[in-house]
């Protein structure tokens, strides 16, 4: 079994629970690399081994099978939806040497007892191993891990691209030393045309109760807060990994024109299908995401009239929904939201917000009317959120309802002519 040596870790990005405040750090020297050419990828084409270190220990206790089912997962989710290709070497045994000499072609995973940050490599490494690090506070929220798993691709925090501050105010002056280097902007990191995503999975979130000291992430632009909820991996979380790595090299130019709809790629595992945003599908990207509540799928594609027309909905469980409200060409498609119904969780960071989760923990219902659909739309978590209505030359208005607890909203729709 080989355990790391944390002298070895030089390039180490410190992550805890992404719906939570978080403190990372990052080797100041090898920052660049970022989704920023061939140097930094893990190799393409080819299987990427993974070692759980310490795998026989862990699967002894029920917290270390959750763990290494959590890792397992998190592999097979981005296998699923990219063009890589991991496999568990976990259950190998290696002679000592032969460990360390294959060590750095590894993703290692090691778990730390000590209640600190998740932690990860960034990038590949030529002389040294790609490390995950995880620890109680973040292995068992599967994204978290996948947040990892994506800094050893090469992956930065959305936060550090030289065009951040068109959609974000960061108070430098709060920074601390050990907050900084995840708030320094890497001019040169490559972001292959994906668009500035607050929702991404790799974004900071603000903190949930703003004070002078905090560091504060504001928003400008159409960004609210909420938009920050980075409860999921969102598609161009996906379509960057796709970029970078190619992955669409699989496919024929024909499939990637007609995936092209809503900026969607081809799905690089079967080429007749496409990866879209979130309230989209199918061959060319046009038809309504079939989302599910209790795998039945749900959702409508709706008509507005001149008249006021009410949707209202009621889920006494998780899942996702998605409508597509049409309206003819030339019209504007109007929307009030009247209510909302989200399930509060008392954590220490809700209890001064009990009936209004930050970053829409629980639940949200998303009226997509940015003009770029790859981004995180308006969302409402509560009814605070509700304000006048919205009023968009969008003749089909994509809306998502996505809860992990029961939830409920209220709204009416109709068109109006300019
Ligand atoms: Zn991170």
């Amino acid at each position: 079994m080989l355990i790391l040596a944390r002298t070895t870790m030089k390039i180490v990005i410190l992550c805890i629970a992404l719906a939570l405040p978080t403190i990372h750090a990052i080797d100041r020297h090898r920052r660049q690399v970022v989704s920023n050419g061939n140097e930094t990828r893990l190799r393409k084409g080819t299987v990427i081994p993974y070692y759980i270190v310490g795998y026989e220990k862990l699967r002894n206790h029920s917290l270390g099978r959750e763990l290494i089912n959590n890792v397992q997962n998190a592999f097979k989710t981005l296998e699923r939806l990219t063009c890589l290709s991991f496999v568990d070497k976990s259950q190998e045994i290696f002679p000592r040497k032969l460990l360390i000499f294959y060590a750095q072609r590894f993703i290692l995973i090691e778990y730390s007892k000590k209640p600190v940050h998740c932690s990860a490599t960034l990038g590949r490494r030529r002389r040294d191993h790609t490390v995950i690090t995880v620890s109680e506070k973040c292995y068992k929220d599967q994204l978290t891990i996948i947040h990892e798993i994506l800094h050893v691709l090469g992956i930065i925090h959305i936060q550090m691209r030289k065009d951040r501050d068109h959609y974000i105010y960061v108070n430098e002056g709060a920074l601390t030393e050990d907050t900084k280097s995840s708030f320094e902007i890497v001019p040169d990191a490559k972001t292959f045309g994906v668009p500035y995503n607050p929702g991404s999975v790799m974004h900071y979130v603000p903190k949930p109760l703003m004070r002078k000291s905090d560091v504060f992430i504001g928003s400008i632009q159409s960004v609210t807060k909420n938009s920050f909820s980075n409860n999921r991996l969102t598609f161009t979380d996906i379509k960057l990994i796709n970029l970078a790595y190619q992955c669409h090299a699989k496919c024929s130019q024909e499939d990637i024109e007609r995936c092209s709809n809503h900026h969607g790629i081809p799905d690089s595992r079967n080429c007749a299908t496409c990866h879209c945003p979130d309230a989209f599908q199918g061959p060319t990207c046009t038809d309504r995401a079939e989302l599910k509540v209790n795998n039945q799928v749900c959702g409508a594609t709706l008509q507005a009239t001149e008249d006021w027309t009410t949707l209202s909905k009621s889920f006494d469980t998780s899942g996702a929904c998605a409508w597509h409200i049409k309206s003819p060409m030339g019209t504007l498609l109007e929307i009030e939201v009247k209510n909302i119904q989200t399930t509060p969780t008392n954590t220490k960071h809700s209890k001064k917000c009990t009936t209004c989760e930050h970053f829409c923990m629980n639940g949200y219902l998303e009226i997509q009317n940015n003009a770029d659909i790859q981004i995180a739309g308006l969302r409402f978590c509560c009814n605070k959120d509700i304000t006048e209505s919205i009023i968009t030359d969008k003749n089909i208005l994509p809306i998502i309802a996505s809860f992990s607890k029961p939830f409920g909203f209220e709204l009416q729709y109709r068109y109006i002519i300019d």
